[in-house]
């Protein structure tokens, strides 16, 4: 099996190290078909994320020059948006849709949220829970809503690090993504993903990407960890939508 494309990497559009041309060119180098640029969405605080959503027109004149010197590689325009309200609101509002080929999304850190009621919820439980454990429960609760109702409202693609950092039901979750046509990620950039987790995603009929999440181009197409774990779990390629059978 191998990996084609990587759907999920930085530039310094957002806080990665490489430009979109050396990002392209090193998927040209390893070979792949397809690369994404996903930088992270508006909301994220202290220069996280892309300044405005004008940057995504930017990154796609960026990318049409690369892909014009790379002709091997086909280059799409992705955003990984924040979840930035427990009704499911993304910093990519849907009428901007159109900026982008692919959505990526999860809850992230130094967001700036939609309302003080949405901070409290999900970052006041999350990080309160390191005082008051009892606001982990709670914690799962909220952020499992907001990821729901992220997939129910808007198109997502592919649901980033799931439960990396921001726990989540995986049940409920990985669900909603088979039920919504959202692939379920699985980031090499950060070995956390329990096999089990896998395996419960793949008996409820979520599709998978494997993704580097590379910040650096040095990174881009790692995939070595994902393989690895498709393989314990018993993944084919038809359940990998970034995989084929080599
Ligand atoms: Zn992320
Ligand atoms: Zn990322």
């Amino acid at each position: 099996m191998h990996v084609f494309a990587d759907y999920h990497t930085h530039t310094i559009h957002s806080h990665g190290r490489g430009t979109v041309a050396e990002n392209v060119a090193a998927a040209a180098k390893l070979g792949l078909e397809a690369i994404a640029i996903s930088d992270h969405g508006p909301n994220h605080l202290f220069h996280y994320g892309i300044k405005n959503l004008q940057v995504l027109e930017v990154i796609r004149r960026e990318l049409a020059s690369a892909c014009a010197a790379h002709p091997g590689v086909r280059g799409l325009v992705a955003i990984e948006a924040n979840i930035i309200s427990v009704k499911g609101d993304l910093d990519l509002p849907p009428e901007h849709r159109g900026l982008v080929d692919l959505v990526l999304a999860n809850i992230h850190s130094m967001v700036l949220p939609h309302s003080l009621k949405d901070a409290a919820a999900i970052w006041g439980f999350h990080y309160g829970k390191r005082v008051w454990p009892s606001f982990g429960r709670r914690s799962v609760v909220v952020n499992t809503e907001a990821t729901v109702k992220a997939l129910e409202r808007n198109k997502i693609d592919i649901l980033t690090h799931p439960g990396l950092r921001f726990a989540i039901d995986y049940r409920v979750v990985v669900q909603a993504c088979a039920h919504y046509g959202t692939a379920f990620e699985i980031n090499t950039s950060k070995a956390y993903l329990r096999p089990e987790i896998i395996e419960l995603a793949a008996e409820e009929g979520a599709a998978f990407v494997i993704s580097s999440d590379a910040h650096v181009p040095q990174r881009v197409g790692d995939f070595q960890l994902g393989l690895e774990l498709a393989k314990q779990v018993g993944l084919t390629a038809e359940e990998i939508l970034n995989a084929r059978d080599s």
